[in-house]
């Protein structure tokens, strides 16, 4: 029922930056090369992404806002066999639950394209319309009809650096994609496609253009790959470190000291290395269902991947100091 719906919609929106992280990975998933993210009052009135993807039919435009109608996982063994980003399918309900939706989506095959508009989870508008091929999804008003938790909202300037992390996290997995965010009308990020190293740069800053180190390291089980920045980098705030197993931004306490283990008499005590570290292994070996905004994964043998990482981490220091 509707308050259910709105209780379980608030564990996966939690703010605008989950909204954000949602979308994205769904313009992701649709294949899309271009995904332009616009919000307004960090995403308080308004969340905006529009994509060049595969876009949807009437019918799925309809469904996608319904609870598991479009979930991925159809046996419990599926959980472990994951390819797309998303694969819980109440993303876009649980955005329906808690602010107003306005949906256009059209297929390349298509001769028209599909507009919606969703409030307080009901269609209340649905008429062709003419667009280029894929979609764009319009969240405004967030918890408009959930006043506390509007006003459990942060400042502005908080919000926005949620959505900026989490817009990152995403364009840094995808540097072969073009991505765009603009806040207020005013352009915040112009993302080109290009290489890793290049979206680092892009994404942290020109000061890494020359501070680069690539980790590159395989075994049967595993495989590591990405940059991490010299010695001479570190810095003594947090905020540069990125961990992503199977292409999906994680958060790892355990991971991060090996990290710093490899780096320990290279930096500072009090310092932070860079670090962005791409680690692919069998699906089945990792867990990605712990957490429902999943960003923490369990590994089925985590001492093995620390282990690997901090070796990866070494041996790529130790290279570049040859
Ligand atoms: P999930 O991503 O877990 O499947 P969502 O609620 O995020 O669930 O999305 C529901 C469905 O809506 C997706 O499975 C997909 O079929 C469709 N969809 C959502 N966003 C897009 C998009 N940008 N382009 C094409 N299809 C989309
Ligand atoms: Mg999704």
């Amino acid at each position: 029922d509707h308050i259910a719906n709105q209780i379980a919609a608030g564990e996966v929106i939690q703010r605008p930056a989950s909204a954000v992280k949602e979308l994205l990975e769904n313009s992701v998933d649709a294949g899309a090369t271009e995904i332009r993210l616009i919000v307004a009052d960090a995403g308080k009135s308004l969340i905006q992404v529009a994509d060049n993807g595969k876009g949807m039919s009437e019918t799925d435009a309809r469904l996608c806002f319904e609870r598991h109608a479009t979930s991925k996982i159809s046996q419990i063994d599926d959980l472990f066999h994951i390819q797309t980003m998303g694969f819980r399918g109440e993303a876009l309900a649980s955005v329906a639950a808690v602010a107003q939706v306005d949906l256009k989506t059209r297929r390349a095959a298509d001769e028209a394209g599909t507009h919606i508009e969703i409030e307080n989870s009901m269609v209340v508008l649905q008429e062709p319309c003419a667009m280029a091929q894929g979609t764009s999804i319009a969240m405004k008003n967030l918890f408009f009809n959930i006043p506390a938790r509007r006003n459990f909202l942060k400042s502005n300037a908080a919000e926005m650096r949620h959505i900026i992390d989490e817009f990152i996290r995403v364009a840094m997995a995808f540097p072969q994609l073009f991505f765009s965010l603009s806040h207020n009308g005013q352009n915040v990020f112009h993302l080109d496609k290009g290489s890793l190293k290049q979206r680092i740069v892009q994404v942290l800053g020109n000061q890494y253009n020359a501070k680069l180190v690539p980790v590159q390291e395989q075994t049967d089980y595993l495989n590591i790959q990405g940059f991490i920045g010299k010695p001479e980098a570190a810095k003594k705030t947090r905020g540069d470190q990125f961990f992503f197993v199977n292409n999906r931004f994680i958060r790892s306490a355990y991971l991060h000291h090996a990290v710093m283990q490899a780096f320990q008499d290279l930096i500072p005590a009090d310092a932070f290395p860079t670090y962005v570290l791409f680690i692919d292994l069998q699906p089945d070996q990792i867990d990605v269902n712990v957490h429902p905004t999943k960003q923490e994964i369990k590994f089925e043998d985590e001492k093995i991947v620390y282990a690997f990482v901090q070796a990866a981490v070494k041996h790529a220091l130790a290279q570049f100091s040859i």
